[in-house]
């Protein structure tokens, strides 16, 4: 069901980047937003968004805009990697809510993972602490390339 549907000009990636909510940023340019998650499923956990788009899931999405978005999601990445030095990392996208979709903006997590730490469940990790988290966007900040 949550497949199909309008785009919500409410929802909380819309606010945020019309700056009506906070975040911790990391990362801009003309085509995407970069911020921490607010409910991180590890530390370091990063959201890569679309800032030109209607799009609530990666089904919706144009052709024009998801080029330079996943490209995007690499250059995060890469600096993520950088920063932390993870040993792995995870990049998830969620389509409707059967698939674990809470926020309806089309976006990509990024999800740094070191060896024996388990990953926290989807939606289910506390509010960070937004000291902690704009800490967190500086240093990843510093290293994008
Ligand atoms: P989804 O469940 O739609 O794949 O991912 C939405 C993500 O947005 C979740 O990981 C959730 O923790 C995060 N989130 C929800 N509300 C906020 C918020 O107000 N600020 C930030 N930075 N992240 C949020």
């Amino acid at each position: 069901m949550s497949l199909d549907g309008t785009y919500d000009q409410g929802n909380i990636f819309a606010k945020i980047l019309r700056g009506e909510a906070p975040c911790a940023r990391v990362f801009e340019d003309e085509h995407v937003f970069a911020f921490m998650d607010v409910f991180p499923q590890g530390r370091g956990h990063t959201l890569v968004i679309p800032k030109h788009s209607t799009a609530r899931n990666l089904l919706d999405e144009e052709p024009a805009v998801l080029s330079p978005l996943i490209l995007g999601v690499q250059r995060v990445a890469r600096a993520v990697r950088a920063a932390l030095q993870p040993d792995g990392l995870v990049v998830t996208q969620f389509n409707g809510a059967a698939s674990g979709q809470t926020v309806y903006h089309l976006h990509f997590h990024i999800i740094p993972r070191w060896e024996g730490v388990a990953l926290k469940g989807h939606g289910v990790g506390g509010m960070a602490d937004m000291g902690e988290l704009k800490a967190l966007a500086d240093q990843i900040a510093a290293n994008i390339s």
